[in-house]
């Protein structure tokens, strides 16, 4: 597991005013993160700090792209990424957690931001993604369809059972009257 100790922001340390921290977010960050889904990205990040007597304003901008599945063939697909968060940290060892507040002990004073750029990649992500049309894997596309007209198949056979019995006897009276008709013409 790689150390991601570079991804520690030690508050203590830093002056009060605004710092600046540049990553890289590439192949080796994803697989370093344990309980990360996406494994493959190439990113940059920019975090700058406000740092305050009591808290610190962080704004988060994160653009570049992860390889995540698509959602029609399931193949890998790139998709572009484009994060500007803010979020509060408080140097108080206890408040209420909300999605964009962050609480550390001012003892500790040191945050480790790998998860939480982690995290802002991923609500990054549209919850529809594809690849464009046409450009989807047709060999996985092809399984796909044949699995799903297959189950619909099955389904109907269960479903239509009565209906596919009476078929044979259904005869509409009126249609064997015009039958007669024109046969007799
Ligand atoms: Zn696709």
């Amino acid at each position: 597991m790689a150390n991601l100790d570079c991804y520690n922001i030690i508050f203590k340390s830093l002056e009060i005013g605004n710092h600046t921290f540049e990553y890289e977010l590439d192949n080796n960050f994803f697989k370093s993160l344990e309980d990360a889904e996406i494994e493959e990205g190439s990113l940059s990040a920019v975090v700058t700090v406000q740092k305050n007597e009591k808290n610190a304003e962080l704004n988060i901008q994160i653009d570049g792209t992860v390889q995540i599945p698509c959602d029609r063939c399931l193949d890998e697909m790139t998709q572009e990424i484009e994060v500007d968060e803010d979020l509060l940290v408080q140097f108080t060892s206890a408040g209420e957690e909300t999605e964009n507040t962050i609480f550390i002990p001012e003892h500790e004073g040191v945050l480790n931001i790998a998860w939480h750029l982690y995290e802002f990649i991923v609500l990054a992500i549209p919850i529809m993604h594809t690849h464009p049309d046409g450009e989807c894997n047709e060999a996985m596309m092809d399984k796909y369809n044949q699995y799903v007209v297959r189950h619909i198949d099955e389904d109907q056979d269960d479903c239509e059972t009565d209906d596919v019995t009476n078929e044979s006897d259904r005869t509409d009276p009126r249609w064997d009257a015009l039958k007669n008709i024109s046969n007799n013409n």
